[in-house]
This record gives C-alpha cells, structure tokens and sequence, in this order.
C-alpha cells in the first residue's frame, strides 16, 4: 500500500477551544459542532421574526441570529423572546450589531438581556478615536449582562487602518508578501487583536468567540488555519456571500469539510442566498447534512438510494425515496422525542436487481424495486433478512407504512441499538 494514503474517517483532532454557553448551548470544548443560522425578516416585524425562528429552529438551527440595526428592531428583541418562549421554543438569540450597536444596547437594556450573544464586527464598530471607546462599550455590556460575544471579522467590511498599517509595513520591507497574504493577515489580526482588547476590558475567554468570514474557498481555509494555530478561542465557520443554490451549497461545503476535517470549527453556518419566495430553513438542512455525510453528528435518518440508470425507466424509486426522506425530516422534531436513537435509522430505495438486494439488506429496511424488465415485484429487507415482497400499484404506500412501523417497533420502547 502507499505509505502516503490515509483513509480518514473523522478529524485528525478537534482543536482543543475553550468552551462559550450561548443560552442553553455549548459551543466549542467539549461539545459537538452546533449548526446555526440568521433570519432574513425585519427584526421591527414581531410575527415575521418569530414565525422564522420556529422554522429555523424546528429545521434544527441550535441558534439563531437576528439583525438588530435600529431602535425599533432592538424594541422587539425581548418581545420576540417572550413570544418564543411561550411557544415553547428556548433557541438562543444573537443580535447582530454592526455601527450602533453600542448605542442600541444602551438605550435598550431589555434587549441587552433577552439576546443570548451579541455579535460585533471589528471593522465597523467606530473609526478612528471612536473605535475602542465604542467596541469598549459594546464589551463593559456584554460584562454587565453576562453573555458572550462573537467577534466577527468580514472581509467586506475589513478594519482598514489595520489593513493600511500592514500594506504599509509590508512595503517598508520591499514586498515580501502578496496583497492578498497581507490581506489574510489583516483578518487574522484583526479577529486576535480585538480578543485580546476584549480580555484586556474584563471579559473572559469562556465569552468570546471569533470569525473570520470571506468569500473564496482558499482565503477561509488559509485564514482559518491561522487563527485556530494562533488562538484557542471557539471558532464560528462560515463562507460569507457563499451565493445561491448549488454554488452556494458547493463552496461552503468545500471549504468548511477541508477545515472540519481537520479538527477546526465550533459552530458553522451557511450563509446561502435563497432564491426570491425560497425556504430560508434549507442552510439548516445543508449544515446538518455536511456534518452528517462526514461523520460527526447525526441528525436524520439517512436514505441512501441508487443514482438510477438506463436498467430503470421509470420514476418510482426516485419519488419513493423523495417521499421517505421528506417524511422522515418532516416528522423528526416529533420523533426526536417519542421515539429516541431514530435518526440512526438507515433506509434504502434501490433501483433495481443489480445493487438492490445488496445494498438493502445493508440498510435497517430497504427495498429493491424492479428494474426494466424484472418481475413487477419488490422484496423488503429488514435488518439484513427478507422480509416481505411487495407488488401492485400500492408499493411505495406499502413500503411507507412498513418503514413507519419499523421504527414503532424498534424506537418507541426507547431502544438506540
Ligand atoms: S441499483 Fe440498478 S437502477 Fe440503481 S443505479 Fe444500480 S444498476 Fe442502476
């Protein structure tokens, strides 16, 4: 065997961070990575914010952020809270500050409270002599009320009397790095120097968590290699301007599975543009599935099925492993907590004879439906031994009923095998 291949199945070690509560959630130590998202509503709009948090939350967002840009948003933060609470839903909130943010939080100490984090952004908390007095007060804050903060560093909206002192620097010494190293260094410095001003005010380690956010693939993975070698504060991951649909769903997972891989990120989101009227819910669903696919948290059932192929002309295994996975997510906020261990539940839809069977008795049940030409028959497979066979019009409704009584049977008396 080549000496130079490795067969990885988990990271090589999760960097060790110091663990920050947000709310009821852990992120970074010990605790696995969390998968978080923001609203895209109007924060002033009460109705909208909430009924977006449910979704996210009820998709598996673990936190949730909300833009808090002015008087009327901040008002409705401990109003959306309280609404929250009374439906039953505890997800931390983050307020997102960027300009004001030390004002709002002042003025609106309500806010202040209900919010479970507040995010800054070094670049444009204040310029000039106003910068550090304003971050300062944002901080003092965050002290008062005990929360946590993340510092998050964006490419976009870069300290520039950082980046112009490093360009600088770098030519006094005749160029030995590119505008765009120095540019990765500006983010990385920027992230650490505001920790350490942030420590230097009075709040602790356990309180702060850092991003560093940029829009190409190799800028974050080279970004934030240097900042988990450089610090062991929590990390939150994310592509920002990832885009929409697949390039969005690509680039991110691209970038976030290279670092995850390696041990880095405590937190992630993915910051997909949704197509206008889309389902925002759908970046909880592709943080959840590109932990799940690599191994480190489970979440779903998983429903393999076949790529299909010229031995099956029609659509029936595709719509039928549509239907059951769209089942299985639909009813997992229920069956989360009436049938616990369900989301290690493995189904598979298969095609036809060649992989069918095989593939299916891998599978807790499976079915092998019948290619072109094959016996209009489908044979079920339950924990590896054939259990039923199935014919006619009604397969996919049969099978859906089997796959439902499966997990009665192996879930509902609380069984995690
Ligand atoms: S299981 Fe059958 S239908 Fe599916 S991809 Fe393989 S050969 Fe094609």
């Amino acid at each position: 065997m080549n000496p130079h291949v490795q067969f990885l199945d988990r990271p090589l070690t999760r960097r060790v961070s110091v663990g920050v509560p947000v709310g009821n959630v852990l992120v970074g130590g010990a605790a696995p990575v969390v998968v978080q998202s923001m609203t895209n509503t109007d924060t002033a709009d009460i109705d909208g914010t909430v009924a977006q948090v449910a979704a996210l939350h009820r998709a598996g967002s673990e936190i949730v952020r909300i833009t808090v840009d002015r008087d009327e948003s901040a008002a409705a933060v401990p109003k959306i809270r309280e609404r929250l609470e009374r439906l039953g839903i505890d997800v931390p909130l983050v307020g997102d500050f960027h300009y004001i943010g030390h004002k709002l939080l002042a003025d609106h100490p309500a806010c202040a409270e209900a919010l479970a984090k507040y995010r800054i952004n070094p670049g444009n908390v204040g310029f000039k002599d106003k910068k550090d007095k304003q971050f300062a007060a944002i901080v003092e804050t965050a002290i008062r009320h005990d929360k946590p903060v993340r510092i998050g560093v964006n490419w976009g909206s870069l300290d520039q009397e950082l980046l112009t002192r490093l360009m600088d620097d770098n030519q006094a010494k005749g160029f030995p790095m590119t505008a765009q190293e120095v540019t990765r260094e500006a983010i990385v410095q920027s992230a650490i120097l505001s920790a350490e001003l942030a420590e230097e005010i009075g709040l602790a380690r356990e309180r702060i968590i850092l991003s560093a956010k940029v829009s190409q693939v190799q800028d974050l993975i080279a970004v934030y290699v240097e900042l988990a070698r450089r610090s062991n504060h929590a990390l939150h991951l994310g592509l920002t301007e990832a885009g929409m649909g697949t390039k969005g769903i690509v680039a991110s997972s691209a970038a976030m599975a290279i670092l995850l891989q390696q041990g880095i990120g405590d937190t992630i989101r993915i910051s997909l543009t949704p197509e206008p009227g889309g389902d925002r819910t759908r970046e909880v669903q592709v943080g959840q599935e590109l932990l799940q696919t690599m191994g480190f948290r489970q979440f779903l059932p998983v429903v393999a099925a076949c790529p299909g192929c010229g031995r099956t002309t029609s659509t029936v295994f595709q719509e039928l492993a549509q239907t059951i996975e769209g089942d299985l997510r639909r009813n997992m906020p229920v069956w989360r907590e009436k049938y616990p261990g369900v989301e290690n539940l493995k189904v598979a839809v298969m095609g036809c004879i060649v992989n069918g069977p095989g593939e299916s008795k891998h599978a807790d049940i499976g079915i092998s439906l019948p290619g072109t030409g094959e016996t209009p028959a489908a044979p079920v497979f339950i924990d590896g031994a054939k259990a039923a066979t199935l014919r006619g019009p009604a397969i996919a409704a049969d099978f859906q009923v089997m796959v439902a009584d499966y997990i009665e049977k192996r879930f509902g008396r609380g069984e995690t095998a």
